[in-house]
């Protein structure tokens, strides 16, 4: 433990009558602060009996091992009882620790959680049990990074706040990867009802694809308890890629304010998912034009969406830059409440690609929106683009005074001008027309920056360290020298293989981002059941070689990369370019890139490469196989390749399961050429391709020869399927099943050329 103050911690040894006379002079009790400074968790425990109103427990900076903090007392307005570090940011809890608050005015500030876990569900808690809840206390600059549990399906949450009056401000929440909401504020109890709880001015960190359901960032409220009002506010936050799933933060509750909040390149929207009466105003979107992308989304009764500013955003469907929902007449509590008097007023709506209008009409979700106004809005488009889909009757909305550019004004409604203006960055960063146009976002605008949000103490990282941003590293043919400089390397280094034959006896295991790169001619064979295996915290750019599997284990189930066996935690990448995979053949089943179950890859790209004679797969992407919507890739994307003499299918990807809360897969695959593939008898798709509940595919400009169909099976969702532009060769066409919806099938199958010959 680090030294600093070493006074041991003890009650100044001031006589009653001294107190008094003390608290007389201040004319006020509590009497006098004192400061407990304490180097272990048994003093820690000792103090925290002592603590009076306005006192401060200061934890002596060092790593804190398996501390459940529990943080109980009575303090009092003006008077606080604080814990703090004895320096902000080098006071660290690590291993399975947690922290949890009840009483009143309680404060805890600059602590960093890292290195480890919570034991329980929750690693702050605004209450100790269900009894005893914290009212008007606050927890600022605090950090929680990477606190995960290790099996990255196993359900926590970082904050959870209960109670009432609460403030939760400046914090750095940053690298949640396993399942659960970051934080979530409960309504459980009537003790956590009507909170006037507030949020602000947190930094909440990247979070990574998800690739299931419970990546939310945060949560008000619980469907249970949705039709409760909460009054929390949500104000001067950052959201830097918050893409765990389709819902950044999920609104479940009633009254509460979402202000001046800046949502940057974040996959998903704030959804009003349940609740009435919110306000949804000042907040700023950033898409960048990334995929997925979206602004708000509006459900239920009473909601004001004004003054908001979305640029960029790319996502479709419920992912839109603005989505008006459809309700369901008479809804259950968890299903779709009518809108109902929506005031969607001056947003800017700057080269966003989707705003959708009564969405998710079906036979179920027949209750347009009603008694609305959608006025003054801004909708500019760069590429002329005709944003707006409306899904069924929006007589119920009154459009007025929208400006909309350089488009002609929509069929659907009056209420809409069509202006050609330009646009011009003002200085807080968000686009304008140049002239005063009387519609769209306040020049006035509070745009809330990254620098003003958390702690100026800890880094705000970039979540991923990118192929060829290190050193470059020269490797010879030499027995070992390979594994050795893989061993070796940093993160983000590039190896450069010398021309050579590389015999590798060993698993090269990739634990960093790493390039290996061939330069001249280079060809590896190895010796155990597989080449690579990535694992937590690597990924593998490889271009530039040859791999034979002829001198790998005669036995089945090999494969040239795999993935770690157990759970990773961090979300890889895998880039083939340029390489020729052969003699996948010493044994059945060979496959070339094999996932395990809990494993996740961000993007999987393979381009210019060939692969010949595989006795397996060309990639195992099915190991999620217990339907819970949870899957092993979000984006493979293949291009100009040559797949030739593969018993298995060129992919098996499988996502099961019939929640709707993620993006993915998307699978690409353009300018190739497969022939002979998907015959062997151990293949039970009996497909080339076998695409299993896949979001997005794109298959187009390949020739397809001697080879079984590609089959698709929709499962979920409103799946995109395109297959055009291909030539089958003695190649039956695509079969495409809609396996639950009881609908035609779906996927555009059309200008594909069929021969035989
Ligand atoms: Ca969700």
């Amino acid at each position: 433990m680090g030294g600093g103050i070493s006074e041991p911690y003890a009650r100044c040894p001031m006589s009653l009558s001294g107190l008094l006379a003390a608290a007389a002079l201040f004319g006020a009790s509590p009497a006098l602060a004192e400061t407990f400074f304490v180097k272990d968790q048994t003093e820690y425990r000792d103090a925290l009996k002592q603590l009076e109103p306005g006192d401060t427990v200061v934890l002596a900076d060092g790593a804190w091992r398996d501390f459940e903090i529990v943080f109980q007392g009575t303090g009092e307005e003006g008077a606080p009882i604080s814990l703090t570090a004895e320096t902000p940011g080098k006071v660290i809890i690590s291993g399975q620790s947690n922290l949890r608050l009840a009483g009143e005015f309680l404060k805890v500030s600059g602590l960093v959680f890292k290195d480890g876990f919570t034991p329980t569900s929750e690693v702050i808690s605004f209450r100790v049990d269900a009894d005893n809840v914290a009212n008007n206390s606050r927890v600022t600059q605090v950090v929680i990074d990477n606190y995960n549990q290790p099996e990255r399906q196993e359900v926590d949450f970082w904050v959870m706040m209960y109670g009432k009056n609460n403030r939760f401000d400046h914090n750095h929440i940053a690298g949640k990867r396993n399942k659960g909401v970051t934080m979530a504020v409960r309504l459980n109890t009537e003790q956590s009802q009507e909170n006037y709880h507030r949020i602000d001015h947190n930094y909440f960190g990247p979070r990574q694809i998800l690739g299931s359901n419970g990546g939310e960032t945060l949560r008000i409220g619980t469907s249970h308890y949705s039709l409760t009002d909460s009054f929390t506010v949500v104000e001067n936050n950052y959201f830097d890629r918050a893409d765990g799933e389709l819902e950044i933060i999920s609104n479940k509750s009633g009254n509460n304010v979402f202000r001046n909040n800046t949502f940057y390149q974040s996959r998903g929207t704030l959804t009003m998912r349940h609740g009435n009466n919110n306000l949804v105003e000042g907040n700023v979107f950033f898409g960048n034009g990334a995929d997925h992308t979206g602004g708000i989304r509006v459900i239920n009764a009473g909601q004001t969406i004004r003054n908001n500013y979305m640029e960029g955003l790319k996502g479709t469907r419920f992912g839109g830059a603005l989505v008006v929902m459809n309700g369901v007449p008479n809804s259950p509590i968890n299903r779709y409440h009518q809108v109902k008097d929506a005031k969607i007023t001056n947003n800017s709506l700057i080269n966003s690609d989707n705003i959708q209008l009564a969405a998710g009409s079906d036979a179920e979700r027949s209750a347009v929106p009603i008694d609305s106004e959608f006025s003054q809005n801004l909708i500019f488009h760069d590429d002329g683009r005709d944003v707006f889909t409306v899904y069924d009757d929006v007589s119920g909305v009154a459009f007025a005074k929208n400006l909309i550019s350089p488009m002609a004004p929509p069929d659907f409604a009056e209420g809409f001008r069509s202006e050609a203006i330009a646009l011009e960055r003002a200085q807080n960063g968000l686009l304008y027309p140049e002239s005063d146009v009387g519609a769209g976002a306040l020049r006035d605008l509070d745009v809330t920056t990254k620098e003003e949000t958390g702690v100026a103490w800890y880094p705000k990282l970039e979540p991923i360290i990118a192929f060829g941003s290190g050193e470059t590293i020269k490797v010879s043919a030499e027995p070992n020298a390979l594994f050795d400089a893989v061993g070796q390397a940093n993160a983000g280094d590039t190896l450069v293989l010398k021309s050579g034959d590389y015999v590798v006896s060993k698993f090269l295991k990739i634990k960093k981002p790493l390039t290996i790169k061939g330069k001249g001619k280079v060809n590896i064979t190895f010796e155990r059941s597989a080449l690579f295996e990535i694992l937590d915290g690597g990924s593998l750019r490889l271009t530039g070689v040859s791999i034979s599997g002829r001198d790998a284990p005669d036995n089945a189930g090999n494969a040239v990369i795999r993935t770690s066996p157990y759970s990773m935690l961090e979300n890889y990448r895998l880039e083939i370019v340029d390489v020729h995979f052969s003699d996948m053949d010493v044994n059945h089943s060979f496959n070339v890139i094999s996932a395990a179950k809990g494993t996740f890859a961000d993007s999987i790209l393979i381009k210019d490469s060939s692969f010949r004679d595989v006795t397996g797969a060309v990639l195992k992407l099915d190991k999620e196989s217990d339907d819970y919507g949870i899957y092993n890739a979000e984006y493979l994307t293949i291009s100009d390749s040559i797949f030739e003499n593969v018993q298995g299918a060129l992919v098996d990807f499988y996502r099961g399961g019939t929640d709707e809360s993620t993006f993915g897969p998307h699978f690409k695959l353009t300018g190739s050429t497969l022939t002979n593939v998907g015959g062997g008898k151990r293949n039970k798709s009996k497909a080339a391709i076998h695409l299993h509940g896949v979001q997005v595919t794109n298959i187009s400009g390949n020739v397809i020869k001697n080879s079984e169909p590609i089959l698709i099976n929709h499962t979920v969702g409103e799946p995109k399927s395109r297959i055009v532009n291909n030539t089958f060769i003695n190649t039956p066409l695509p079969n495409n099943f809609e396996l639950n919806s009881g609908l035609e099938p779906t996927a555009v199958i059309e200008n594909n050329e069929v021969k035989t010959r």
